[in-house]
């Protein structure tokens, strides 16, 4: 009469969080869409800054956040910016 039956260790509930197909973490938004007011300025270096990095290459939409939309007037703005030589084409140090 050896009935230990009570090791219910191995019948714990299974612990899948179902995280499959759920991309964790903050969805970014276009700030350009969020933001009805900010204009895509190329005479503007300020604001294009955000989009370039330091190395003076233009971020890539899915690091910037921007809709395709704006991310292509970003890239123009910035292409602008630079011809009149408000952002520089590379930085070289
Ligand atoms: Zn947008």
């Amino acid at each position: 009469m050896a009935m230990m039956d009570d090791d219910r260790d191995i019948n714990r509930g299974p612990d899948l969080n179902a995280d499959v197909g759920r991309r964790r973490g903050k969805r970014r938004i276009c700030r350009y869409c969020a933001e009805k007011t900010l204009v895509i300025d190329y005479k503007d270096p300020q604001a294009l800054k955000y989009f370039v990095t330091e190395r003076g290459k233009i971020v890539p939409r899915r690091i910037s956040g921007n809709c395709a939309r704006h991310q292509r007037k970003v890239q123009l703005a910035v292409r602008r910016a630079r011809n009149i030589a408000l952002l520089p084409f590379t930085v070289t140090h």
